[in-house]
């Protein structure tokens, strides 16, 4: 199998596997149990989240553990506004964030918030100055992904979390889940950020709210006193310690994979454009793990299940949104035409592809572009 659905989910790395089944074992015991296996889960899950603390350079108060990280992206975004709705009622997002962040948003509309939600530029991006432009008074939150998950484009989020602090009123969350482990983020300067594991070879069931101290949210589960009240519900112990070790590794290697993974990305970004009817779609300063591209001949959803039956695995639009017919809105956000959206493929790569790989997927495209394409 060839898997280049890596911004879907990853496999989980071998190491993690192995810690995460002893913990499972071991440390069952609910971590707010006064006995002695409960004090030692407690004690398991104070030290993941202090080490997670240290290596995002926070304090271990500002880690929420949470089960994904569009659990993390409802409760920044909703949990904000509900608990702060005194300071503002303008929420400012873009038209190409993850279906977690835009249904949270349509939420917030629904009950009386103004969502208003920014076009991406050619580059796939809001700029600093387009956020600039649209700040107001009441402005409460302002929410936007780092790196988008179908296109890998990359906003500045440290320019525009700048922006955002002119204000004094108002706040950023940024949804991380695509850029952390893959490059630097500016933790320092965001108010709020999301990490999900199993996107950097962790397990599923396990994310961060990064949340600083002075921000305050409504809970959205409710229960008793688990992560500081914000989230009732007995802790995924295994899970969460698990992260630490997760986390640890995908930032030890986070330079070596991208040379790797970009390696493999060049090679297939310049032969596509070699290939006709070939269109490279995410933009040119994309992040190298995701290429999004299209082929003239073919629709995304028979491509997807041609490549499949060759045992090549690959996404059509974020997974997410996969049951849906519709054209991806974010290929026409980016000005692509209507057909390059319902040609469009997702390939997404990790630290196991290799180059080989990228060779066989161009011997399979060829193939299949001669047995199902529609004459150019
Ligand atoms: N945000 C982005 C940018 C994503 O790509 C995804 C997953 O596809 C999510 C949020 C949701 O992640 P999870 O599956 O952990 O809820």
């Amino acid at each position: 199998m060839i898997y280049f659905d890596n911004a879907s989910t990853t496999s989980v790395r071998p190491e993690v596997a192995r810690v995460y089944k002893k913990l499972v074992e071991e440390s069952f015991a609910n971590a707010d149990s006064m006995h002695s296996p409960g004090r030692k889960t407690k004690r398991q899950l104070e030290q993941a989240r202090a080490h997670i603390a240290r290596s995002l350079g926070v304090d271990d108060s500002e880690i929420v553990f949470t089960s994904c990280a569009s659990e993390s992206n409802s409760l920044a975004i909703v949990g904000y506004a509900l608990a702060n709705r005194q300071r503002g009622n303008h929420i400012l997002t873009s038209n190409v964030e993850h279906s977690s962040t835009r249904h949270a948003m349509d939420f917030l509309e629904s009950i009386g918030f103004d969502v208003e939600r920014l076009p991406i530029n050619e580059r796939g991006i809001v700029s600093a100055q387009a956020v600039k432009d649209h700040l107001r008074k009441d402005t409460l939150l302002v929410s936007l992904m780092h790196v988008n998950n179908e296109i890998g484009s990359i906003n500045p989020i440290e320019a525009i979390a700048d922006v955002v602090h002119t204000h004094p009123t108002c706040v950023f969350h940024s949804d991380c889940v695509q850029s952390f482990g893959k490059i630097d983020i500016p933790f320092q300067k965001l108010d709020m950020a999301t990490i999900s594991a199993h996107k950097i070879h962790g397990v599923k069931g396990s994310a961060l709210l990064m949340k600083k101290n002075r921000i305050q949210l409504q809970p959205l589960v409710f229960g008793g006193q688990q992560e500081q009240g914000l989230r009732g519900g007995t802790e995924n112990a295994p899970a969460n310690i698990a992260l630490a070790k997760t986390i640890r590794l995908a930032l030890e290697e986070q330079e070596k994979t991208y040379d790797h993974v970009k390696t493999i990305r060049d090679t297939l970004k310049t032969w596509v454009e070699s290939f006709p009817g070939g269109h490279v779609l995410s933009p040119e300063d994309a992040l190298p793990y995701i290429l999004n591209v299209s082929f003239d001949q073919i629709t995304s959803e028979v491509l997807l299940n041609a490549l499949d039956e060759k045992g090549i695995c690959v996404s059509a639009k974020s997974t997410c949104d996969s049951r849906s017919s519709q054209a991806s809105e974010v290929i026409l956000a980016l000005n692509h035409s209507k057909k390059d959206a319902s040609h469009a493929i997702r390939l997404s790569f990790s630290k196991d592809n290799t180059l080989e790989e990228a060779k066989q997927f161009m011997q399979a495209m060829k193939e299949i572009v001669e047995n199902y394409g529609l004459s150019l």
